[in-house]
């Protein structure tokens, strides 16, 4: 929503209260992303579309601007903004197809990860 100011350009009118989801409901939505993103390997969206995504996300009437949190799933943007296979809960912006990825190379490079952080103690 717009309105005038008294140079009479518009400006953005603060949004009514956004009430977030219950703190359940947050942790629950937050868990099923990061599972998803997980399990696809933690694939993120790039440079421009991580802007772009972020871009939408500031001029929405869900934006819980103190917080940098989305009003209708609770979840931080600058995390969700970041991964591909996470989408707006308002279909504004969308998930991001993953089928590109080579799942067993990146099961394979956590396999090796985790193998090397066993040997170095970390
Ligand atoms: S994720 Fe979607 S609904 Fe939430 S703040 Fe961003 S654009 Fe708005």
């Amino acid at each position: 929503m717009t309105d005038q100011d008294t140079n009479n350009t518009p400006k953005k009118v603060e949004a009514e209260y956004v009430k977030p989801p219950s703190f359940f409901k947050m942790a629950m939505n937050f868990s099923k992303d990061l599972a998803t993103y997980i399990k696809n390997g933690a694939p993120n969206v790039s440079t421009e579309d991580y802007i772009a995504r972020l871009d939408t996300c500031q001029g929405c009437e869900f934006l819980i601007e103190e917080k940098k949190r989305c009003g209708a799933c609770g979840c931080l943007i600058e995390h969700k903004a970041k991964w591909r296979t996470a989408g707006c809960p308002k279909q504004k912006w969308a998930v991001q197809d993953v089928s590109d990825l080579d799942i067993k190379k990146v099961e394979q490079n956590e396999d090796d990860r985790r193998t090397k952080n066993e040997q170095t103690g970390e």
